[in-house]
């Protein structure tokens, strides 16, 4: 077994300037305010997914995190009401697989009750049948939940652990009927793999009230072997979809928002496609990632985090913690799909799995 080492915290280094007042928004370098929280609550997943965490590096001897290890629920909910004050107005429960985190009904019960947050979860969707009213009824707003594919031969092969597509659509449903509807569905399209599925799955979503979006295969971390040549871009996929089912551009519903949203002429619905290598938003990109042991990471390719969790087991206050927090964001440069070449791409950079997506 391969074993990638996730050794990069960095100390979070003291204040380069002055701490804005408490409760004033931050801003990064390049001018970009913190609106997104991200928190991955677990780094295990019972998928092997061959663009996230392919068996091969993931097998049975992978070194998971020790629970010791993960933030608790305290110290999420701490952090996360920091960071409102700070300006957070969207959290997304993420991972992993943040179904398996033992009792997850309860963070989102202590997040929900921060002021004026949407609430969501990106899930694999097998474990919704289960799980989806108890969500709801803990404040849970929506939930976005990821298939790849409808053929079910084609799935299995994506997910690696043998799941049938029955399970994730039934968890789509369940979710539906819980109220955590309209479901955001994402199909990550990688060339060659699984790209004949993209009209079956537009045709699928269409009149069903649920958002299927595609993602380009992105060379997040270091071991799904990513490919420029297969990239499927997003302006490809739109096209292929009208020629069957007739598009038109819908606007934004905020400034930035990154899926490129698209209708079905005869009011089926509408997609989303999120262009992230081929039409790089980091100019409006508002995320910070919590990792599922307490450090921030201001990029999705980011090659290194910054260790908060030292800070909050060490007994700093809040304000030493909120220093903390405004220094990473003041701190921030980052615009790695501007600048993504095949050299960045084999750089050694942080799982997905363990950053959130
Ligand atoms: N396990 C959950 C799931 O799959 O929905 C949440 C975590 S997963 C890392 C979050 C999202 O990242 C999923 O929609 C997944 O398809 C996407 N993702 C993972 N690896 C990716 C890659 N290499 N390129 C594009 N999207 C990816
Ligand atoms: Fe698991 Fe989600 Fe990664 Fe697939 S994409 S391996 S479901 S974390
Ligand atoms: Fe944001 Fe980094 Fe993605 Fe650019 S590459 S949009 S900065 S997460």
């Amino acid at each position: 077994m391969k074993v990638i080492p996730i050794n990069d915290a960095r100390t979070l280094a003291p204040q380069a300037g002055p701490t804005p007042p408490a409760g004033a928004p931050l801003v990064d370098r390049r001018g970009r305010s913190l609106r997104d929280l991200r928190i991955s609550v677990t780094d295990r997943c019972n998928f092997r997914c061959v663009y996230c965490m392919p068996r091969e590096v993931f097998g049975s001897d992978y070194p998971f995190l020790a629970r010791r290890e993960l933030l608790s629920f305290e110290e999420i909910a701490r952090v996360a009401r920091l960071f409102v004050a700070r300006g957070v107005r969207k959290i997304r429960l993420t991972g992993g697989e943040p179904l398996l985190r033992k009792d997850i009904e309860r963070l989102v019960e202590m997040l929900a009750a921060l002021d004026g947050v949407e609430l969501t979860l990106t899930t694999n969707g097998v474990l919704l049948r289960k799980m989806a009213r108890r969500l709801k009824e803990a404040g849970l707003t929506r939930v976005t939940v990821s298939l790849d594919a409808l053929d079910d031969a084609t799935f299995r092969r994506m997910n690696d652990a043998d799941y049938p597509v029955e399970k994730v659509l039934d968890g789509i449903a369940a979710a539906k009927e819980a109220g955590l509807g309209p479901v955001k569905v994402n199909m990550v399209v990688k060339r060659g793999t699984n790209d004949h599925e993209i009209e079956p799955m537009a045709d699928y979503f269409r009149h069903s009230g649920h958002i299927l979006r595609f993602i380009e295969f992105m060379d997040v971390g270091a071991s799904n072997g990513w490919k420029m040549d297969e990239v499927l871009p997003s302006r490809e996929v739109v096209e292929r979809i009208g020629r069957r089912f007739p598009l038109e551009p819908v606007d934004p519903n905020y400034a930035g928002e990154v899926a490129e949203r698209w209708r079905y002429v005869d009011g089926g619905g509408e997609i989303g496609a999120i262009s992230s290598v081929t039409h790089a938003f980091c100019a409006a990109c508002t995320r910070l990632r919590l990792s599922t042991e307490g450090r921030l990471y201001t990029c999705l390719f980011a090659q290194s985090g910054h260790d908060l969790r030292s800070l909050l087991r060490g007994g700093a206050d809040d304000v030493r913690l909120d220093a903390a927090i405004a220094a990473v964001w003041q701190g921030r440069e980052d615009r790695y799909s501007e600048i993504r070449t095949a050299e960045t791409a084999a750089l050694r950079k942080i799982e997905m799995s363990y950053i959130g997506g």
